[in-house]
């Protein structure tokens, strides 16, 4: 049949055309009236599909005296499905279910998650709306799964009745695979595309497969022509997510694309204190504030260090506090802000300037002292995560206003001052040693 098809190509398209575009065409199989037909390049699969396609149809019932559906396929690319990962025992019908904890009286707002929060809040009270898709994107452990899964027990609790989908996207394409494979992609459409809301995490692991990619376009849009909110996390932003099909990443921007970055001090304190109070934990607030200081990468490990910190008190039968807290998570210390304190900074800064510890935390209005404990609250607040007021308290308990005119005076000095910047240079590479 092939060298019939390519013999009457030959006939009908220039010598030109048919060694460059038609000869280069490989027929690969040919199963229940599908013909599947590598061809080399991008540029082929157009040509094929724009000028030939019809006329290889109408050639192919002439001979065959039946439909020949042909595919066009890229070298190397025979199965369009062949990177997607099958399916171990997933079944498709089988939901994961939504965590009930993780809801939005439980998530802590702060400076980093606070535009993805009312994203979200605004999207569970009224989806289908403006944002739609929302895309949240952000580092691991930082509250995506959270804030996603509350949008769909929001949304449950003001309509139990309302279909609510969570699935990674990886269970998305387990489900595919497992549909085609058991011949039930029908049933597969119906679920996915009946839904009220879908929930997609880390879409990120979309990418290079493409026939999950065509499906999840198809689903897609589908929703989204029936108002249906469509819900997706990554770690990243839609156009950085590597082999992810232009369409989708366009798709994407139709909705709102919100960040979460990491939490400041602050919020990772008041995380802490809400899971305790949560969990009836006996642990004081100078605790709380060692290990939020500690931990700055993400809010699972800061659960994790809290965890960490009961267990040691638990088996050594000794309270909490932030002596304990330091030797349950030693060796999880960070390296540099973690050996510099605001007492290591006023010893440092009093022995460089000849006075002593406790004038820099004292009152004296002198300029020999003012200027070195200036410096030293500026020094402060660069150099570990203490808060303004925390700082102040640390320096005999002044406000946090003070603390904040002495970083301005030194950044005004800075200026001009070249002196003071190389005192400053000095200082900081003795308390980073
Ligand atoms: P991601 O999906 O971004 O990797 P998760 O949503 O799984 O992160 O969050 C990790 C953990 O931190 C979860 O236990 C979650 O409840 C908790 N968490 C994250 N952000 C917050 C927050 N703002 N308030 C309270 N808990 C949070
Ligand atoms: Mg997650």
């Amino acid at each position: 049949l092939w060298e019939a098809i390519q013999n009457s190509f030959r006939q009908s398209k220039s010598q030109v055309t048919f060694d460059t575009l038609i000869a280069p065409a490989k027929p690969l199989s040919l199963s229940q009236n599908q013909l599947e037909v590598e061809v080399p390049t991008k540029v082929h699969r157009d040509f094929w599909e724009k000028n030939l396609k019809a006329e290889l149809k109408q050639y192919a019932k002439t001979v065959t005296n039946q439909e020949i559906e042909p595919h066009f396929v890229l070298e190397g690319e025979f199965d369009p499905y062949q990177n997607d990962r099958p399916a171990e025992s997933n079944n498709f019908e089988m939901d994961t279910p939504l965590n009930p904890h993780y809801n939005f009286k439980t998530f802590v707002v702060g400076e980093g998650n606070k535009m993805a929060h009312a994203a979200a809040f605004a999207v569970a009270e009224s989806p289908g709306g403006l944002y739609n898709p929302l895309f949240i994107y952000g580092g691991v452990g930082l509250g995506k799964t959270h804030l996603m899964e509350a949008i769909g027990n929001h949304m449950l609790q003001l309509n139990p009745t309302a279909k609510v989908k969570y699935v990674t996207s990886e269970e998305f394409t387990n489900d595919f695979i497992h549909s085609i494979q058991s011949n039930s992609t029908e049933k597969f459409r119906e679920e996915y595309r009946n839904l009220d809301l879908l929930l997609i995490d880390d879409i990120q692991f979309l990418a290079n497969k493409e026939g999950t990619q065509l499906e999840f376009f198809n689903t897609f849009n589908a929703l989204h022509d029936n108002k249906k909110q469509i819900v997706m996390t990554s770690d990243r932003i839609p156009n950085e997510i590597p082999e992810l099909q232009d369409r989708l990443v366009s798709r994407f921007r139709w909705g709102l694309t919100v960040e979460i970055t990491p939490p400041d001090l602050e919020t990772r304190i008041a995380i802490l204190r809400s899971k305790v109070e949560e969990d009836h934990i006996n642990i004081g607030n100078d605790t709380l504030n060692y290990i939020a200081g500690q931990i700055d990468t993400n809010i699972r490990e800061l659960e994790g260090a809290l965890t960490k910190v009961q267990a040691f008190s638990n088996l050594s039968q000794e309270p909490i506090t932030p002596h304990l807290a330091s030797q349950a998570l030693r060796g999880l210390q960070r390296t540099t802000k973690t050996t510099i304190t605001i007492t290591s900074i006023q010893k440092n800064v009093a022995d460089f300037y000849n006075i002593t510890q406790s004038d820099i935390v004292g009152k004296k209005r002198v300029k020999q002292i003012v200027v070195p404990r200036q410096i030293a609250m500026y020094l402060s607040r660069e150099l570990t995560d203490y808060s303004l007021p925390k700082i102040g308290k640390e320096f005999g308990g002044k406000d946090h206003t003070t603390v904040l005119h002495a970083i301005d005076k030194i950044e005004e000095e800075l200026q001009t001052n070249n002196e003071l910047q190389e005192q400053l240079n000095t200082l900081k590479a003795k308390l980073k040693a």
